[in-house]
């Protein structure tokens, strides 16, 4: 036992929100928890999503046992399809989460290959000879939450997901103490714990206020209403059908997202909506206005998404109109506020009566508060703890309510992605740090944060592009005059003398080095370093500079 160790080694979701992932390692084995992505940022021009850097897991590809999912949000499911490429794994995960999995994997056309086990909470199962895993449920806004606890040479491991407890959701399952304490019953060694709200005084709230509110709002409306949610929130869209059957509305799901959610959270049996209850966005537009309630994506304010295109007048079958009452159930993401912020002052504009958090509690978090936070650690009481999943000053925050509750200072562990922390019976400490950045993804492009690509497009998104046109004879010499022509660079007012200045100044350099012919690599070389420093000294800006050459 003396010489045993174990690594924790984050590779998301520690110092971000998003792109959760943590990895486990003993000498034989590694498993790893989650694989989720994280959403674009405003200085990833062009990215559809963020997925984390895997080189280390693929490096060590041949004790990578599993990948074990604590539950269905995509910032812990959405990186599989790309992980799964490069780590041909078995996936564990709990039923709606597997179900979002297989639907994810069957449009990439990988579902045929991927190994997938769907688990029940209090199944065990065992991963090489040195971890074992236990699923046991916890509360958080996607039903088949579970967190998981590992058996380690070391001791037990907890990583809690997403959580918050809340004893009576109207979904799913409360945090499961009991198991919790069966759990904890020989000790726990290291807790790993979400720090989403770590910030937060208080608890995250019932949803059965919620249930309460959402049930007002709509009986006090007059004419439509509308209600923008996220897609996974299933324990709302049954509050939204409860409300609606009472105040005797057909419910509208509108968007594609919702729409799959809402079957699969039917055929798991989540969901208790009838048939009659429901109606599709076009023939509730034969409703009276005071008969129907629409529920839709794009709470975050997703430029895309169906809320988003009602406000701005171009979505297909519903618009937003005088009388309307829209009820967003959901606070903004971090980095998302702006979007919100636009996305309520346009539905206003239209003449909606938008009714937000700030105003009515029509939502909850799906994350523990302090007080949560603290039931935990008092139930728990481990050696060492890590705060995961949020960023610095979050996970800096549920570090020291750790120590608060007794876990010794040295052994709170501040991590950040890449940082490799090495546990003993005598302590833990980092020893290393592997590649951990972001890797974009936009279509089938995969590049890595320090590539050309994204630094292009950064550059792009500065200062735009100059191309020089040049014309050569059969020796490869320069001739004609060179032409040059932009985009997102100058107002075509300054362009035209710009542009002839710097056509110049080429022409004398040209002049002055190509007495000889010049192999192409040679102009191109030339031709930047003129044309740069040109625009750099009259603009201040530092375009792209594309030299190309035409035979003539
Ligand atoms: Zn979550």
């Amino acid at each position: 036992m003396a010489n045993e160790s174990l690594k924790i080694l984050p590779l998301g979701g520690l110092g971000e929100v998003g792109k959760n992932m943590m990895v486990l390692e003993t000498d034989e084995d590694i498993v790893v928890i989650d694989a989720g992505v994280l959403f674009p940022e405003d200085d990833m021009p062009g990215i559809d999503i963020v997925v984390p850097n895997v080189e280390y897991l693929v490096e060590n590809l041949d004790r990578v046992r599993a990948i074990l999912i604590t539950h269905g949000h995509e910032d812990h499911i959405g990186a599989l399809p790309y992980v799964l490429e490069a780590l041909p794994v078995p996936v564990y995960a709990p039923g709606m989460a597997m179900a979002l999995i297989r639907n994810k994997l069957r449009e990439r056309g990988r579902l045929r290959d991927a190994d997938l086990i769907t688990v029940e909470s209090g199944q065990r199962f065992k991963f090489g000879n040195t971890l074992e895993a236990e699923w046991f449920d916890v509360c958080h806004s996607i039903p088949d939450a579970m967190g998981i606890a590992l058996r380690t040479p070391l001791g037990m491991v907890v990583h809690t997901g997403d959580f918050r407890l809340d004893n009576d959701p109207t979904i799913g399952e409360p945090t499961d103490f009991a198991s919790l304490a069966e759990i904890a019953s020989d000790g726990v060694f290291l807790l790993m714990a979400d720090s989403t709200y770590a910030e937060n005084e208080g608890y995250s709230g019932s949803d059965r206020e919620v249930a309460q509110t959402l049930h007002d709002v709509i009986g006090e409306a007059e004419g439509r209403v509308l209600v923008a949610s996220f897609a996974s929130q299933i324990a709302r869209l049954q509050m939204v059908a409860d409300a609606a059957v009472a105040h005797g509305r057909r419910l509208a799901i509108v968007g594609r997202s919702m729409i799959n959610n809402l079957k699969i959270s039917r055929d798991l049996g989540h969901l208790n909506i009838r048939d009659e209850t429901l109606i599709s966005a076009r023939d509730a537009l034969g409703l009276p206005d005071h008969r129907v309630i629409y529920m839709s994506t794009g709470a975050q304010g997703e430029p895309q998404s169906a809320l988003a295109r009602m406000a701005a007048g171009t979505h297909n079958d519903v618009d937003i109109r005088i009388g309307d009452t829209v009820i967003i159930s959901a606070t903004p993401i971090p980095g998302n506020e702006t979007a919100v912020g636009n996305l309520i002052n346009d539905l206003v504009e239209q003449g909606a009566r938008v009714i937000t958090h700030n105003t009515r509690n029509v939502h909850v978090h799906g994350h523990a508060a302090r007080e949560e936070l603290r039931t935990i650690h008092n139930l728990l009481q481990p050696q060492h703890f890590i705060p995961i999943h949020g960023e610095y000053r979050m996970l800096r925050a549920h570090a020291d309510l750790a120590i608060e509750h007794g876990v010794h200072e040295d052994d709170a562990h501040l991590l950040v992605d890449g940082d490799v922390l090495r546990l003993t019976e005598d302590g833990g400490e980092v020893i290393d740090t592997v590649p951990a950045g972001h890797v974009f993804i936009h279509g089938h492009g995969v590049w890595d944060e320090h590539g050309n690509v994204i630094v292009e497009r950064r550059l792009l998104a500065r200062d735009g592009f100059v191309v020089v046109i040049l014309g050569r004879d059969s020796r490869g010499r320069v001739v004609g005059r060179p032409k040059i022509v932009s985009s997102g660079f100058v107002h075509y007012a300054e362009a035209e003398v710009l542009f002839e200045d710097a056509v110049e100044e080429l022409v004398g350099v040209l002049d002055r080095e190509s007495g000889e012919s010049l192999q192409w690599s040679e102009v191109e070389a030339a031709v930047k370093k003129t044309v740069s420093r040109f625009f750099t000294q009259r603009t201040r800006r530092r375009p792209m500079i594309i030299p190309v050459s035409f035979d003539v």
